[in-house]
């Protein structure tokens, strides 16, 4: 019998699961040993049938059988503890099979034992009790195993037939027709259990099915709410999307954390207005900020278009908050943390239209401004000025005292610029140590005051790093329309007026005119040829004799430049030093005066010195005028103490170290130094007696004037009694008359130059020629 089952078995079970997948099969066997209180009712019966019919029969095959089903109830039993008390956790396809064998087996042990049971009562004995007690309790317990087994309708196949088959031939062969017609009914109650186990297990299957895919589902939907989750929670920008009727549907994390908002605030159904009021009662932000975004809100629900504000928050963030229209007639808030951005934003901006160093407009700001000036002067008439301002001696600053202290100058000149102005105007700074001022609707007087309070601010001493210094502001005028119909026009005519106003001795302001440009035209004209003069050799030195008015001896010559120009003449050298100086061909230039004039000199007699005009910028290369010196002297053969470099004030003013140190150089070689121009600049007697000078020439507005003015006297008169103190020469200039002559001579002057003793000349005329004693 057991061989039987056993073949049965294997060739019912021809896969590793019957065809499941192993978490399928798992779950059918399980449901085979769900319930073991369903078996201990069952097993009771099972014992009690064959009992009851040998207490009612007598016959010991009933004992016997008893016993049977007994010993077959206990071996389920046991396997049913020993599957429960099992870890099944790791079990596959053969343990599981060994589980569903030994159920299959033990169960049909059972059906089998009791059908034999019932077809032994209904054959072997005529005992109605038996008959009824078997009979019905096999098909009590045959429809228990139907609903118990449902999950393998080939074991409830099996057990079915082995139950009721031999009951249902017990039956057909008593001569009894009601037994016959139950015998033929069981073949029906068989077949309609399997069909209906069958369709139990189809449904059972479905259900599974369903079960495993709605899991399947489940854990799609629960991984992917987490990439959503863990998506939302990465943005950096905060996401709130509210339903049609401004409740929270879904929030994430940085948009609690940029409004601050409690997890109370962020559970979905919480209507947006709970958030708002939060907001406001927190003083998160203002309540007019709030208004912004109901209004935007209100926008966006009415237009169904996105929708951005700004708002910015109690605690000083800048938050872009934007509404866009979502499903269903839902809102979608995002907000962004703009406080960087518009910081940084703020930063580039700042960086692009204003100077770093004093906060004003840089040069595309004013680019920007002019270009709106003009705009708004064709659209309204509305005039304006242009104001240049270059400050004077800010390059010796910079290059002395270093550009530390440069630039604190230039911080404090754009304070004291912008104190002198209305807040309006626009003040530029248009690189270096030049400001441009746009002042609108100004005239010529109103103009003048401003630019005056300009240069008066500037005159004040800064002091930095308990260093004094000095320094003053000359400023160019134009005004639009009249000086200049363009941007560039009109800058180009402020910058004329301003280089004007330097040459007109720096700390004032001079308004354009027409004359101004010629001028400058003039200016570049001279300065293009200039270049060409210096390739081509065009340049020569004249001289004027110095007279030592007791004697009348000519004790020096000047050297004076001349330029024969192409087509305008002789060009004096007051003409185009400035220009040399302003191009920077001085330097080449000056070298070759240098050298020219000592090479001159050495030809004359011995006790005749020559002087050679040296300008302030040749001091700009300290060993570049230095060498020249040594060489022109070493070249020429001259002794050192014949030459003599006259310099002017505005070297001095720049109280330049390197300065003094040329000086002392040179003077150690022998070489000696004269004042020159000496009463046009700053004309400070302090000078004469802190340098080391040989000589000092009076210049000649003083003589121009000597007998017009008192003041002319008493200065000529000064000058000569400190310097004879100082023991230095005293040289007048410009004596072109007798009387002129007379009355320097009177007030104490010891030498004499001008055309009253002799114009200056070229070499070839002047040397041969013996110079006019005037003595
Ligand atoms: P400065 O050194 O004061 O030269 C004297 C100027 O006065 C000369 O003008 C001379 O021609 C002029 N002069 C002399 N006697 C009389 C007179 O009786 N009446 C009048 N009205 N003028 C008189 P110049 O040659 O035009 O030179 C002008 C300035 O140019 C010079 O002034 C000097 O500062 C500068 N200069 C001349 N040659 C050179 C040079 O080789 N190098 C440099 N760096 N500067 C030079
Ligand atoms: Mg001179
Ligand atoms: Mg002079």
């Amino acid at each position: 019998m057991a061989g039987t089952l056993k073949r049965m078995w294997n060739a019912r079970t021809r896969g590793p699961g019957e065809g499941f997948d192993l978490p399928s099969y798992v779950l059918l066997v399980n449901s085979l040993f769900s319930s073991p209180a369903s078996i201990i009712p069952g097993g009771v019966a099972g014992i009690l049938t064959p009992f009851l019919c040998w207490v009612s029969t007598g016959l010991d095959l009933f004992l016997d059988l008893t016993v049977l089903v007994a010993i077959v109830v206990v071996l389920r039993l046991l396997t049913f503890i020993s599957y429960h008390r099992s870890d099944r956790s790791k079990d596959g396809y053969e343990e599981t099979r060994r589980w569903d064998r030994d159920y299959f087996l033990g169960a049909t042990a059972f059906s089998a034992v009791l059908g034999y049971s019932c077809y032994a009562a209904l054959t072997h004995t005529d005992d109605p009790a038996a008959h009824i007690t078997s009979v019905a309790s096999t098909i009590a317990i045959a429809s228990g195993y139907v609903s118990r087994n449902a999950g393998r309708p080939k074991f409830v196949a099996v057990q079915l037939l082995t139950f009721c088959v031999p009951m249902a031939i017990g039956l057909i062969q008593a001569h009894n027709v009601y037994y016959q017609y139950i015998g033929y009914f069981a073949f029906l109650y068989v077949a309609a259990n399997i069909a209906i186990t069958n369709s139990l297990h189809r449904n059972l299957l479905a259900l599974s099915d369903a079960t495993k895919q709605s899991k399947a589902l489940a854990s799609a939907l629960h991984s992917q709410n987490l990439t959503l989750d863990a998506a939302l929670n990465t943005m950096i920008h905060g996401l709130a999307m509210f339903d049609r009727d401004l409740k929270l549907a879904v929030s994430n994390a940085p948009h609690r954390a940029l409004y601050g908002l409690p997890e109370t605030l962020a559970l979905p159904g919480t209507p947006i207005t709970a958030i708002g009021r939060f907001l406001v009662e927190r003083q998160v932000v203002a309540a007019g900020q709030l208004r912004d975004l109901r209004e935007a809100l209100a926008e966006i629900q009415s237009t169904q278009q996105t929708t951005s504000r700004e708002i910015q928050t109690r605690g000083g963030r800048v938050l872009v908050v934007t509404f866009a229209p979502a499903a269903e007639g839902g809102v979608l808030m995002s907000t962004e943390d703009a406080t960087e951005r518009k910081a940084t934003e703020a930063r580039i901006e700042q960086m692009a239209r204003f100077d770093e160093l004093t906060g004003l407009a840089n040069r595309f700001e004013y680019n920007r401004n002019i270009a709106d000036s003009f705009g708004r002067m064709e659209r309204t008439g509305e005039a304006f000025a242009l104001l240049y301002v270059d400050l004077d001696g800010f390059k010796q600053v910079n290059d002395n005292l270093g550009h530390d202290i440069g630039d604190r100058v230039l911080t404090e000149t754009g304070n004291r610029l912008r104190a002198a102005i209305r807040g309006s105007d626009l003040l530029a700074r248009f690189g270096g140590d030049e400001f441009l001022l746009i002042l609108p609707g100004a005239n010529h007087a109103i103009v003048t005051v401003i630019a005056q309070r300009m240069i008066d601010a500037m005159s004040k001493a800064f002091i930095l790093d308990n260093k004094t210094v000095y320094v003053t502001a000359s400023i160019g005028i134009a005004m639009a329309p009249s000086d200049g119909a363009t941007p560039a026009d009109l800058l180009r005519h402020a910058d004329t007026a301003l280089y004007k106003a330097k040459a007109a001795g720096r700390n004032t302001l001079m308004f354009f005119n027409p004359a101004m440009a010629e001028e400058m035209l003039e200016r570049h004209e001279i300065e293009v040829d200039l270049r060409k003069a210096c390739e081509s050799g065009s340049l020569e030195l004249y001289y004027q004799p110095i007279i030592d008015l007791r004697t009348g001896e000519t004790v020096s010559r000047e050297a004076l430049m001349r330029w024969r120009h192409p087509t305008r003449g002789m060009v004096p050298a007051g003409l185009f030093i400035p220009v040399a100086e302003q191009s920077g061909l001085i330097a080449a230039i000056g070298d070759w005066a240098i050298r020219q004039a000592c090479k001159d000199a050495a030809a004359w007699e011995e006790h005749v010195g020559v002087s050679v005009n040296v300008s302030p910028l040749q001091f700009r290369e300290p060993r570049r005028i230095v060498e020249t010196v040594k060489d022109a002297l070493i070249a020429s053969n001259l002794g050192s103490r014949r030459l003599t470099l006259e310099v002017t004030e505005s070297l001095l003013i720049e109280d330049n170290k390197t300065t003094l140190g040329v000086i002392d150089e040179l003077r150690t070689l022998g070489v000696t130094f004269a004042l020159d121009d000496f009463g046009t600049g700053y004309s400070s007697l302090a000078y004469l007696s802190t340098y080391p000078f040989a000589q000092v020439k009076i210049d000649q507005s003083f003589t121009r004037t000597v007998h017009s003015s008192e003041a002319s006297k008493a200065i000529i008169e000064a000058v000569c009694q400190l310097a004879r103190r100082l023991s230095m020469n005293v040289v007048v200039e410009g004596i072109e008359t007798e009387q002129q002559r007379i009355a320097v001579q009177l007030l104490g002057a010891q030498r004499a130059q001008g055309y009253l003793f002799g114009r200056p000349e070229p070499l070839t005329n002047s040397q041969p020629r013996k110079d006019r004693n005037v003595a």
